[in-house]
């Protein structure tokens, strides 16, 4: 016997009360107060010992099953940070800010899988008229795409139980409320039980669905953030919305790498994926330009060729700015100390500004030594010749360290046309890859005394 029961829980310190407030008593938390729903069971801990004993397994015992099965969406790029594909029965959650391409993607997906399986499109948020129209402008099939307007979790629970769909959308989870509270859609009570249901409900029935997310900017209320840990993969759109193309990260993946990038570009036909992401984040000068750096970045299992700009420029304020885009600025600011310290360079008379061509985001410290050659190379208004390639980690006492996957990194400099590299000693590869001449260095030092001999 189970009996619900509503109560508010503090989201800082995890105080329930029976009636909302503004203010935790436990913990003096304003605002942090969600309603909830609390199962209070007829435990057995609570009537002694229930007598059963769980069953240990011998590891040699354990039967593996085959690999899951996966569907296809028809975007390569897509079935790439899902992991090899979907896979039945998982939950996917796909946040970014709204119209960055969610629903584009989704509808896409869903009338190429249409066509071999029975899919739903839940929308909350558009008319029919307005997802055909859509739909239409794509030039998508729609013989077999099914279209449901709900915001109702029961109402819409009810209509899979009778359709069984193999895939599902909703879009979006912030419209979606259950009638188990009475707070409004897109609070956070009512965003993380909707999708408790679902997700619930799509384990039971090995449906796979997809719930899209909107990111607000300053953060994590009623946000998706919430929903990670009931998900089996969180994908993410980055990049600025103005640029052509779409990044997405897989945040977290049960079935597949997490940081895997799928690359896509938009056009007047939705997302299309792109054949060769390393050239498009690359810009060719006529003529090579002081500050700019293509460093290799391995996001995912895949290595991306990436440019870094720096402009490097007199400061008129006490405070010197440093501004990254794309890359972190704590750890623009340590680098600059390590370049200081180690290579007798000073730029606290100086603004430092570094971005990422192309609205990618760099997260792994295998930036780091491109960064501050770029930086340099600013500084000093000298340009590092555009076929260079140079990637690796700086430690705090000036010694460059090895990345992962060197010798991928190398390979794909060497098939976009790259002659030489500024590598991390133990990167060094041991055979030749291609026509590039490739130069090892250990510490920061020796680095910048190569800078100065180009
Ligand atoms: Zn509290």
């Amino acid at each position: 016997m189970t009996k619900t029961k509503i109560t508010h829980t503090c989201q800082a310190c995890g105080a329930h009360y029976p009636k909302w407030a503004g203010q935790c008593l436990g913990c003096g938390a304003w605002n942090s107060l969600v309603e909830e729903i609390t199962q209070i069971a007829n435990h057995p801990r609570h009537q002694g010992f229930s007598g059963t004993t769980p069953a240990i397994t011998p590891m040699q015992h354990v039967t593996l099953e085959a690999e899951e099965a996966r569907l296809f969406s028809g975007l390569k790029e897509l079935d790439r940070v899902l992991g090899g594909g979907l896979v039945t029965g998982s939950a996917v959650l796909i946040g970014g800010d709204p119209g960055i391409g969610k629903s584009t993607l989704l509808l896409q997906t869903l009338a190429h899988l249409s066509q071999h399986i029975k899919v739903l499109y839940v929308t909350g948020e558009e008319s029919l008229q307005q997802v055909t129209l859509r739909a239409r402008r794509l030039g998508l099939p729609e013989n077999n795409l099914l279209l449901l307007t709900d915001t109702n979790v029961e109402r819409i629970i009810k209509c899979m139980q009778k359709e069984k769909p193999a895939v599902i959308v909703v879009d979006s989870i912030q419209t979606m409320h259950t009638d188990l509270l009475q707070s409004a859609p897109g609070a956070v009570g009512q965003v993380r039980e909707s999708a408790a249901q679902l997700v619930a409900f799509a384990k039971q029935t090995n449906t796979a669905l997809f719930l899209v997310g909107h990111v607000t900017k300053e953060g994590t209320l009623a946000g998706p953030r919430v929903l990670e840990h009931m998900v089996d993969c969180v994908l993410y759109f980055e990049g600025e919305q103005d640029s052509r193309y779409r990044v997405i990260r897989a945040v977290k993946n049960r079935f597949g790498a997490v940081n895997e990038l799928g690359i896509f570009a938009m056009t007047d036909k939705g997302l299309r994926e792109v054949n060769n992401p390393s050239a498009i984040f690359l810009s060719r000068y006529e003529s090579p330009v002081a500050g700019s750096v293509i460093m290799a970045t391995r996001e995912g299992s895949r290595p991306l060729l990436v440019e870094v700009q720096a402009l490097v420029d007199q400061s008129h304020m006490g405070n010197p700015r440093r501004v990254c885009v794309g890359l972190d600025t704590q750890r623009l600011a340590m680098l600059l100390a390590v370049l200081h310290r180690h290579s007798g360079i000073t730029t606290y008379d100086q603004d430092v500004f570094v971005n990422a061509v192309g609205g990618v985001r760099v997260t792994e410290t295998g930036a780091d030594l491109a960064l501050l050659l770029a930086v340099l190379s600013s500084l000093r208004n000298r340009p590092i010749p555009q076929d260079t390639l140079i990637f690796g980690e700086v430690g705090l006492a000036g010694e460059i360290r090895p990345v992962q996957g060197g010798q991928e990194r190398l390979r794909e400099a060497a098939k976009h046309g790259f002659k030489q590299a500024i590598i991390p000693h133990a990167n060094a590869p041991k055979e030749k890859i291609g026509e590039m001449q490739i130069f090892t260095v250990q510490s920061l030092a020796q680095a910048v005394d190569y800078f100065k001999s180009i």
